[in-house]
């Protein structure tokens, strides 16, 4: 790729090649809003109107995301953004990149897989951390994280009509669950838009990096990112509950997520992912934590910490009982060894383009 300084690195993966139109058009929708209204209608029928359901969708979408974050960038930064555009298409990717050639406009491309997989990633493990003693959830929500991890994530599936009814059927009726979930995916859904739109900031200040440090760009975007959702978060008085004080630590989650993706793909199919651009997740999440720690973040932060807690307990279970189920030959079935290798082929082509 031509002008990689400004590609985030993950996305190298699985990505289409390089020219602004793919980038601006590539992909296809599967959305079906109506449908997936249709299921929540269902599972959460105790809780919600049609027209609730609606107005709900339209407060929280991902373009009126993308505008809240771009104004937090000029007021943050005097930054505007203006030439940013959003692709939000199917491309068989959980990874956020941003393509800049820097003569058409830069394109941030969030997948929809990225969408629908961190929104039942939180389900599935909220849901999981909540009821832990109870054997049935707890095996439920397993199955469904690691098919999330295999399926979903390694090999690029959407999950179908099945696993969605599947999952709604988990947390049916559990409006906590479900809150908690949305909530969270709102906030990472700002962190992962400010951390794309902070590469073209970064690269508009003219900012340089050595080629013996290219991880200090991902800190410096992490550290823009992480200050636009603490400040959205604080300004609770100018412009309402955007995101929820206690989704603090919903960046740490996403950073985990993909620790339990590359871990499942280690696991799985021996991959052994490491990219020299992107710092460990380990020290990116270090890194979140050293800010947030400033005094010029305020708010209460009981509640986040006590919903982390548990979900870092679910996180540990999840990777034991992986490593474990592996070593018994308990996983055999869902290995796809031909796909995962054909993916990794692809995956070398595209380095060699560089
Ligand atoms: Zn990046």
């Amino acid at each position: 790729m031509q002008d990689k300084e400004n590609i985030d690195s993950y996305e190298i993966k699985y990505a289409v090649p390089s020219y602004y139109d793919i980038y601006k058009h590539g992909g296809s929708t599967l959305k079906n809003d109506s449908r997936g209204m249709r299921l929540m209608l269902q599972y959460f029928s105790k809780y919600f109107t049609e027209e609730q359901l609606q107005s709900n969708m339209q407060r929280y979408n991902i373009e009126n995301m993308l505008a809240i974050v771009k104004d937090y960038f000029f007021r943050e930064y005097g930054y505007t953004g203006n030439n940013i555009e959003l692709n939000n298409r199917y491309q068989r990717t959980i990874n956020s990149y941003i393509y800049n050639d820097k003569k058409n406009p830069a394109v941030v491309h969030i997948d929809e897989l990225f969408e629908s997989t961190m929104m039942a990633f939180f389900l599935a493990m909220f849901k999981w951390s909540k009821d832990f003693d109870n054997p049935e959830v707890y095996g439920d929500c397993y199955v469904y994280v690691l098919f999330l991890m295999n399926d979903v994530s390694i090999l690029g599936e959407m999950q179908g009509e099945d696993a969605n009814r599947a999952l709604l059927g988990m947390v049916a009726d559990d409006l906590q669950i479900l809150q908690l979930a949305e909530d969270c995916y709102w906030t990472v859904l700002a962190f992962s838009l400010a951390h794309e739109i902070a590469h073209a900031y970064l690269a508009n200040i003219g900012k340089k990096y050595t080629k013996e440090h290219p991880e200090e760009e991902e800190f410096d975007a992490d550290e823009i990112a992480y200050h636009i959702v603490l400040k959205i978060i604080m300004d609770k008085e100018v412009r309402g509950t955007v995101l929820e004080p206690y989704t603090y630590l919903a960046p740490m989650m996403y950073m985990d997520f993909f620790d339990m993706v590359y871990y499942t793909d280690w696991v799985l199919y021996k991959t052994f992912f490491y990219n020299e651009t992107h710092p460990t997740l380990k020290k990116r999440k270090g890194w979140l934590f050293a800010i947030v720690d400033r005094d010029e973040y305020y708010f209460d932060t009981r509640e986040g910490n006590y919903l982390y807690r548990g979900f870092k307990e679910v996180y540990k279970e999840y990777k034991i009982q992986t490593i474990l189920k592996m070593e018994r030959g308990k996983l055999v079935k869902i290995i796809h060894t031909e796909q995962r290798e054909k993916l990794k082929e692809l995956m070398k082509g595209e380095e060699e383009d560089d």
